[in-house]
């Protein structure tokens, strides 16, 4: 029997309301490429306990803070242990991950001040995938994929 590829992905890409404004971030290329891939849908900030919708926070000093400077470290290290201790075991091809997000970003991060700057780096969550060896895609680098699946 052909194996899949199994493929971890926010789960706000695929629809699911998890953003911290209630929302979602519904992606059709994510959705048409991983159509016929196995798929782990993942929201590390869920994870770690926080609800929806939640405060917006952005990475800055090397923590984690909202607008009034209340610090949410814990709740997305525990995130990160959580959603890292479910895919033990399992074997992950590729991870497709929310732009910017201060968990799942991989090319770019809002840059701390609350003002719609963005600057190059990763989010939390998308950081230690990548520490930890696994292959990392920002959703929009699906663009990129078109045509190549
Ligand atoms: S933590 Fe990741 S999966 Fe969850 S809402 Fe933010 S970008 Fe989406």
């Amino acid at each position: 029997m052909e194996n899949k590829s199994c493929i971890l992905v926010s789960a706000c890409l695929l629809g699911e309301n998890c953003k911290y404004n209630g929302g979602n971030n519904y992606n059709q290329q994510v959705v048409d490429f991983v159509s016929d891939k196995e798929v782990i849908a993942v929201c590390p900030e869920v994870a770690g306990g926080l609800p929806v919708p939640r405060k917006p926070v952005e990475l800055s000093g090397g923590h984690v803070l909202d607008a009034e400077g209340k610090v949410y470290d814990k709740p997305f290290q525990d995130g990160i242990a959580r959603t890292l201790a479910c895919l033990e075991g399992k074997r992950v091809d590729l991870a497709v991950l929310q732009s910017r997000s201060p968990s799942c970003g991989v090319h770019q991060i809002y840059d701390g001040s609350f003002s719609g700057k963005k600057k190059a780096g990763s989010g939390l969550f998308a950081q230690k995938l990548k520490d930890l060896g696994y292959q990392v895609l920002d959703a929009e680098d699906m663009n990129q994929m078109k045509g190549k699946r």
